[in-house]
């Protein structure tokens, strides 16, 4: 029988690559599409054996085309880590709003459903909590983040638009910080931070106090949610995340607990709009999609240790993009 056909756009990425892992096993024919800036081959290596999966070499930022149909387009090529956004802002605007416009082209081509990966950054540094999908944010759109947290808002905005207008069949996921296997050591986030600190026998880095908040949900029961309102029937942004909220200072002690470094925590300055708390309200998507995290802090720290110290010891101490130079122009 022939299989139905799913494109995920940042495929070769830490959330992408558990993405095509997932449609795999469901059953699908998965194209990974990525230009391998932040993403990397080794993430999806090994399904490039697996007869029901391709790869395409391609910045979704650019025309788009793949023959044949697609019964699902998954967005999630951006860069997502404050970073990668200071690194590479235009980049991170591009795909955010040329990729998502030649996306939604052609999910209408294809008459596909199109599901995009949005981001807890709409609310900004939120002045509600925890944060509900009702509440609009509060973004500073020239800051160092309003490159990323413009380009989804924009997204979402485009997004309505088609499904409006052009009758598209989308949906928005709003994703809050998810951590896992498959995330970049180099990518300066907090946990691969720690984890990459403590085992490079350095410091840990707390930012400010550290008494700004995050909450972490562990990857596959993000990627459950996201699976979940791809098959639900509801177009409006979904919040998916875990509200299991910690401090950045207590985090640090975590991460030196499951590690056992001897290392100390040390203070850098706070980055501008770093946000001060952060907490998925997840009532709509316990109700919509009879969805909640599984897997607690603890259980999922211990497996992302367990990949991280798997890792070589040259990724280890890489601080770029493989493919910097050859990519970003
Ligand atoms: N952070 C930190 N030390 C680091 C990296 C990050 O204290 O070495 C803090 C950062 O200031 C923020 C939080 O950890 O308050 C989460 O940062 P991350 O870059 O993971 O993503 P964000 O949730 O801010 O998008």
């Amino acid at each position: 029988m022939k299989k139905e056909r799913v494109l995920i756009t940042g495929g070769a990425g830490f959330l992408g690559s558990h993405l095509c892992d997932r449609f795999i096993k469901e059953g699908y024919h998965v194209i990974a599409m990525d230009n391998l800036i932040t993403g990397d081959l080794s993430n999806i290596e090994h399904l490039f054996k697996h007869p029901d999966f391709e790869f395409y070499h391609h910045d979704v930022s650019t025309f788009v085309h793949v023959p044949g149909e697609l019964k699902y387009i998954l967005h999630f090529a951006s860069p997502a880590s404050p970073i990668d956004y200071l690194k590479i802002p235009i980049q991170t605007l591009k795909v955010g709003s040329l990729g998502i416009h030649n996306l939604l082209g052609l999910a209408r081509v294809k008459k596909s459903r199109i599901l995009i990966a949005s981001t807890s950054e709409v609310y900004g540094d939120p002045l509600v909590h925890p944060q509900p999908e009702e509440y609009y944010g509060n973004v500073n759109p020239a800051g160092p983040r309003g490159v990323y947290d413009e380009a989804k808002r924009f997204q979402e905005a485009m997004t309505m638009a088609y499904h409006t207008y052009h009758s598209l069949d989308t949906r928005i996921v709003r994703i809050f910080n998810t951590y896992g296997p498959r995330m970049r050591l180099n990518d300066g986030r907090v946990l691969p931070a720690f984890i990459g600190q403590a085992l490079r026998g350095e410091d840990l880095t707390v930012f400010g106090d550290g008494s700004q908040t995050r909450s972490f949900c562990y990857v596959s029961d993000q990627v459950e949610g996201i699976f979940r309102l791809l098959m639900s029937d509801y177009h409006f942004p979904v919040n998916i995340g875990n509200p299991d909220e910690i401090t950045i200072l207590q985090f640090a002690e975590e991460i030196i607990k499951l590690t056992g470094t001897q290392q100390k925590i040390i203070r850098r300055p706070l980055p501008q709009d770093d946000p001060k708390q952060r907490q998925p309200d997840i009532t709509r998507a316990k109700e919509l999609l009879g969805w909640e995290p599984k897997v607690s802090r603890a259980e999922g720290l211990k497996i992302t240790y367990e990949y991280f110290k798997s890792l070589s010891r040259d990724l280890l101490f890489q601080r770029d993009y493989k493919n910097f130079e050859k990519y970003v122009r």
